[in-house]
Parts: structure tokens; C-alpha cells; sequence
């Protein structure tokens, strides 16, 4: 898709996504590119500050449900990132880097897997308040 084509989704859906997920008081980011990642976008998310950073990478996106279900998707991350503080406590007890690097994946999935699941029943939810 084009950057253009896809801004024009995000600016479509945002808000309501934004006030669904009560993160009004957030301070969030929207960009259009290249992701650190190499996923069609990425949510970087401060709980501490309310801030977040996301990035679409258009070429990787295909059509508007798509988008909205991405856009939905990183907006979830920064309900999860509070999960961050938690991982930063239990990483400091963990002495061994090889075994720091065993339990992050773990730490990652368990979050892409809460995000996936909010992702699911709302959409469920949406089309049941549709019909
Ligand atoms: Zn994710």
C-alpha cells in the first residue's frame, strides 16, 4: 500500500481505537516506514511516561482490514507494556545473560499472545454490537 493510503486509515480509526482502549491520556506517534522489526509495524511504549511510538511499514500492509486490525493490534502493546516493568524486576534476578536470553522469548511470546487475545474479542465484540 501507499504511506498515504495507510495514514489515511490510521487517521480514520485512531481516536475510536485510542478511546476504546482508554489511552487517552497517552502521547502516541504515528509513522509511516521503515520498522525496527521486521514485522509490518512495531509499537514502542513507555508506561512509565504514556508514550508510545508506532510504526507501519506500508509495504507490508494490503488492504483496510488489515490496517485496522495492526493499528488495533499496537495499540493493545501499550496496555501490555506495563508487563515491561515486571520483566525488568525478574530479569535483574536471573544472574546468568545465557539464561536472560532464554526467558525473554518466553517474555515476548506470553505478550504477543495477550495482545492477539484483546485483538480477537474485541473484534468479536464488534461484530456482535453490528449485527
Ligand atoms: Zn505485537
Amino acid at each position: 500500500m501507499k504511506e498515504s493510503e495507510v495514514q489515511q486509515i490510521v487517521d480514520k480509526y485512531k481516536d475510536e481505537y485510542i478511546k476504546l482502549l482508554g489511552l487517552e491520556k497517552w502521547i502516541i506517534h504515528f509513522y509511516y516506514g521503515q520498522t525496527i522489526s521486521k514485522f509490518r509495524s512495531d509499537c514502542l511504549a513507555h508506561i512509565n511516561y504514556k508514550s508510545a511510538i508506532i510504526t507501519f511499514s506500508p509495504e507490508k500492509l494490503t488492504d483496510e482490514e488489515t490496517v485496522k486490525a495492526v493499528l488495533l493490534h499496537e495499540l493493545i502493546h501499550c496496555i501490555v507494556s506495563t508487563f515491561r516493568t515486571y520483566e525488568t524486576a525478574a530479569i535483574e534476578l536471573i544472574p546468568s545473560l545465557e539464561e536472560r536470553r532464554a526467558v525473554y522469548p518466553i517474555f515476548i511470546r506470553a505478550s504477543e499472545e495477550v495482545v492477539c487475545d484483546f485483538v480477537r474479542i474485541i473484534q468479536k465484540m464488534q461484530n456482535i454490537s453490528i449485527h
